[in-house]
C-alpha cells in the first residue's frame, strides 16, 4: 500500500495530525511519500509573504532530508499535478490537513472528488486549528457571532491531544522517487531563489525556540504589556501558526506543561483567549464565505468609501503625518509583521479618519504580513471598519493621536521607525506639526519637508464617519 502525505500550510514534521495518522495506518512493507505542491501562479506574485513562506518550506525540505523522508514538489494547475503524481506512483490514499475556509476549502473539496473518481482514499483532518468551525457550538446548534460567549463555550471543550509523529516508522518507509518530479524540483529551487528576506524566526526549530522564551517569563504579564508596542511582550507565535511550522496544540499542551500555574495567571488567560480568537475568526470566515469581499452585517453592505490612490499609497508608506500611524506602517513594510495594537490603530484610520474601503487594507496587509491569515486579517479588518458580527461600534472611534500617548508614551516606538522625528521632543512626539518653527529647527525636522503635515484633521473626519454609518444604520 502506498500513502502520499500533503504538506501544504502544515510546514513541520513534528505533531502533524495527517502525518501521524498515516504513519498509525502504515504496516509492515507499505511506502510513505511526502509532497507538497507548487502552483504555477506563484510566479506571477512573489509577496514578502511569499517570501517567508518558502523559507520556511525550506527549513521543512532539510529537515526532512535529515530524517530521510524527502519532500517531492508536483508542479502545475491542481488537476495536472496531481494527475502526475498518481501516473509515476500510484498512489492508494492520501492524507492532508484541510482548510475550512476560504481558497484552500474549494481546493480540498475539488481535489478531493478528483481523486476520489480515481479510486483514492482520502484522508483529511482538522489539525489547523483547536477547535475546528463545527465544534462551538450554541445549545440550539447555532453558531456564535459574538466572542465572549463563543469563548465561554470554547473553555469548556476538551482539546485535542498531540498527534505524535515516529521518527523512525516515517524513516523506514519514506519514499524517494524526487527523480520522476524533476520539473517540480526546478521550480521550488526557482522560488528558493527568489527568497532574499531576513526573518526573526523561520521554520521549527526557531519557534520551539521562541515558544520557550515566552513561556519561561513573559506570558505571566502578557496582559499588561501586550498593548506596548515598544516592548516585546507578545509571543510572536503568529508568522509559526500561519506557515505551521509549530502546532497549535504544541503551543496549548506546552503551556499546561511549563507554565507555573500558583504564579499570577491573569496573563495566561489573556494568552489562552488570544488562541480562541483565532479559532473563532475561523469559524466565522467558515459561516460567512464571502467576507474577503462583503460586509457581514447586511446594512452596512452600501457605504460610499472612499476611492483615492494617492490617499491609499501614504497610508501604505507611512507617510500620514500622524506618528504612531506612520512608524506601524513602517514596521509592516519592512519586517513583515505589525504589532496588534498597531493593526488595530492603522486600520481604524484607514476606514474611520481616511474613510478608505476596509478590502484595500486587507489587501495590502495580505500581500505585506508573513502571517497573512485570511480569516484572522478579515476579522480584524471588518471588526476595526465596523461591519463585523462582533466589531468595534462605528461611534467609538480610535484617536490616532490618542492611542500613541497611550500605548507609545515615550514614543520609544515611533523613533525607532520613524528616524527623521529622532531629537523631537516627548511633548511634541505624538504632533510634530504642533511644534513652532523655531522647535523644528531644534529638533532638525521642518514638518512639511522633514515630515509631512497631518494629512487629515482627525475630529473632522471622525464627525464624517460617524455620518457615514448612521446613514446605513
Ligand atoms: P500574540 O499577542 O502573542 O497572540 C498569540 C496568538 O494568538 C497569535 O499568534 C495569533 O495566532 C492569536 N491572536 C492574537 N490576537 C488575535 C486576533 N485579534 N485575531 C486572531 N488571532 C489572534 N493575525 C494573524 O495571525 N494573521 C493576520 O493576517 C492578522 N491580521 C490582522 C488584521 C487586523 C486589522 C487586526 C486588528 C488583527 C490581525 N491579526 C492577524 C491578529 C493579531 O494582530 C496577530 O495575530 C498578532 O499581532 C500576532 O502577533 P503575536 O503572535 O505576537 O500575537
Amino acid at each position: 500500500t502506498r500513502r502520499a502525505v500533503w504538506f501544504r500550510r502544515d510546514l513541520r514534521l513534528n505533531d502533524h495530525t495527517a502525518l501521524a495518522k498515516a504513519l498509525e495506518h502504515t504496516k509492515d512493507d507499505d511506502q510513505m511519500v511526502l509532497f507538497f505542491h507548487i502552483h504555477p501562479s506563484l510566479n506571477e506574485s512573489f509577496t514578502p509573504r511569499h517570501d517567508y513562506f518558502f523559507q520556511t518550506l525550506k527549513s521543512l525540505v532539510d529537515r526532512a532530508e535529515e530524517w530521510k523522508a524527502p519532500i517531492h514538489f508536483i508542479h502545475g494547475d491542481t488537476e495536472e499535478a496531481f494527475r502526475h503524481l498518481l501516473e509515476e506512483l500510484e498512489v492508494d490514499m492520501l492524507y492532508f490537513n484541510r482548510d475550512e475556509v476560504g481558497f484552500g476549502r474549494e481546493r480540498d473539496e475539488s481535489i478531493t472528488e478528483y481523486l476520489g473518481n480515481r479510486d483514492v482514499e482520502v484522508y483529511s483532518y482538522n489539525d489547523h486549528h483547536l477547535h475546528g468551525a463545527d465544534e462551538v457550538q450554541k445549545n440550539d446548534g447555532g453558531f456564535y457571532k459574538v466572542f465572549s460567549p463563543y469563548l465561554k463555550k470554547w473553555k469548556q471543550l476538551q482539546k485535542p491531544a498531540i498527534q505524535k509523529v515516529d521518527h523512525d516508522q516515517l524513516s523506514s518507509s519514506a519514499l524517494d522517487e524526487r527523480k520522476a518530479f524533476s520539473e517540480g524540483q526546478r521550480a521550488y529551487d526557482d522560488l528558493i531563489k527568489k527568497t532574499a528576506g531576513v526573518y526573526d524566526g523561520v521554520g521549527e526549530k526557531d519557534a520551539l525556540e521562541r515558544l520557550d522564551h515566552f513561556l519561561d517569563e513573559d506570558i505571566y504579564d502578557y496582559d499588561e504589556r501586550r498593548d506596548f508596542p515598544a516592548i516585546d511582550g507578545t509571543s510572536l507565535m503568529s508568522r509559526f501558526l500561519r506557515t505551521g511550522a509549530i502546532s497549535i496544540r504544541t503551543i496549548y499542551h506546552k503551556i499546561e506543561e511549563d507554565v507555573d500555574f500558583r504564579k499570577n495567571t491573569s496573563g495566561v488567560d489573556t494568552y489562552i483567549s488570544e488562541l480562541a480568537w483565532r479559532d473563532f475568526y475561523n469559524m466565522i470566515y467558515h459561516y460567512y464565505p464571502d467576507a474577503n469581499s462583503t460586509e457581514m452585517v447586511e446594512k452596512y453592505r452600501g457605504i460610499p468609501w472612499n476611492n483615492d490612490d494617492e490617499v491609499l499609497g501614504k497610508w501604505k508608506e507611512g507617510q500620514t503625518g500622524f506618528p504612531l500611524i506612520d512608524a506601524a506602517m513602517r514596521q509592516l513594510n519592512e519586517t513583515g509583521w505589525m504589532h496588534n495594537r498597531l493593526r488595530m490603530a492603522v486600520a481604524s484610520f484607514l476606514t474611520k479618519d481616511l474613510l478608505m474601503d476596509w478590502r484595500e487594507g486587507e489587501r495590502y496587509f495580505s500581500e505585506q504580513l508573513v502571517d497573512y491569515d485570511p480569516a484572522s486579517n478579515i476579522g480584524g479588518w471588518q471588526w476595526a471598519a465596523s461591519t463585523g458580527t462582533d466589531p468595534v461600534p462605528y461611534f467609538r472611534i480610535f484617536n490616532p493621536t490618542r492611542q500613541s500617548e497611550r500605548f507609545d508614551p515615550h514614543g520609544r516606538f515611533i523613533k525607532e521607525w520613524l528616524p527623521e522625528l529622532e531629537n523631537v521632543k516627548k511633548k511634541h512626539i505624538h504632533e510634530p506639526s504642533k511644534m513652532t518653527e523655531e522647535e523644528q529647527k531644534e529638533a532638525g525636522c521642518i514638518v512639511g519637508e522633514d515630515y509631512p503635515e497631518p494629512i487629515v484633521d482627525h475630529k473632522t473626519m471622525r464627525e464624517r464617519a460617524i455620518e457615514m454609518f448612521k446613514d446605513k444604520a
